[in-house]
């Protein structure tokens, strides 16, 4: 049987890179994300043949349920073994408290960045559950702003910090099904992402990006940003057949800007 592995937000940054790794490592990749484009230009780097593109919003249960549905099959009956999910998509970005909610980006940022990941994760498990394999992996996507507080991005940081609560519920959940679950917890990545929130700090202190990224770098004990490869490893080792005692936690790969 194919074993299969899902990646949201796969089209770009982090999901990308990580879309390739698992599929160097022999799995077919179902590449989740809201943009067909950058979907199939994923797809078309990926080694090995079957890889499939599911362009869905992630906190829309039904259109999400549905697609999957219509590649995998009823749970258990199809001929690929879903083996691990990536719940990878997000926004990032600022948010301010406005008393008509017309500039208020916080329902946003909570309904893809909490509600996608928890959809992403419950559409996924009865396929994990069926899984003939004795233990089968989730990852989600936090950030090391789960572990602290930055202004202006009360949201964000809000969201990360709210699926390490739900990495913990379902770990506890779902032990009994062997479905491990865990989250990574990345600092600065060099990602779309992340360039769009240097140049809003370089832009906010009248400096030039490449001075910014260079004040950010600074601070960091290994004097870099991660790249998004660094986390596909992360997360192929977490996602490996050997990894089978790892629930409930958020690894932090940040370049020591946060240390427990
Ligand atoms: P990115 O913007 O390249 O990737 C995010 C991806 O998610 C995009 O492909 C986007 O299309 C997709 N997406 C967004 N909303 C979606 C939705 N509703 N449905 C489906 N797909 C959706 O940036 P990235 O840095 O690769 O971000 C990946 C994850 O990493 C995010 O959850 C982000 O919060 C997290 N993160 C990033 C950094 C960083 O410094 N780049 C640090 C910590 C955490």
């Amino acid at each position: 049987m194919t074993t299969a592995v899902m990646v949201t937000g796969a089209g770009t940054g982090i999901g990308k890179a990580t879309a390739v790794r698992l599929a160097q490592e022999g799995h077919v990749v179902l590449l989740v994300g809201r943009r067909d484009g950058p979907l199939k230009q994923t797809q078309a780097e990926l080694e090995g043949a079957g890889h499939v593109v599911l362009s869905v919003d992630v906190s829309d249960r039904m259109a999400f349920h549905s697609a999957l549905l219509g590649i995998m099959g009823q749970p258990g009956a199809g001929d690929m073994d879903l083996v691990g999910v990536f719940a990878n998509a997000g926004i990032g970005g600022p948010n301010g408290f406005d008393i008509d909610e017309s500039n208020d980006r916080w329902d946003e940022i909570m309904r893809i960045n909490v509600t996608g990941v928890y959809v992403t994760l419950q559409v996924c498990r009865p396929y994990l559950k069926a899984s003939p394999r004795e233990v089968t992996h989730a990852v989600v996507t936090s950030s090391v702003l789960a572990r602290f507080g930055v202004p202006g991005q009360s949201a964000y940081v809000t969201s990360k910090t709210a699926v390490l609560g739900l990495v913990r519920s379902l770990a506890v959940e779902w032990g009994v099904d062997g479905i491990l679950v865990n989250a990574i917890c990345p600092g600065w990545v060099e990602t779309e992402m992340a360039r769009e929130s240097i140049q809003r700090m370089a832009d906010a202190q009248g400096m030039s990006y490449e001075d910014c990224h260079a004040q950010q770098c600074s601070v960091l004990p290994t004097g870099k940003m991660s790249s998004p490869e660094e986390m596909a490893e992360a997360v192929v080792w977490l996602m490996s057949p050997g990894q089978t005692g790892m629930t409930g936690q958020g690894v932090d790969v940040n370049n020591g800007s946060w240390m427990s």
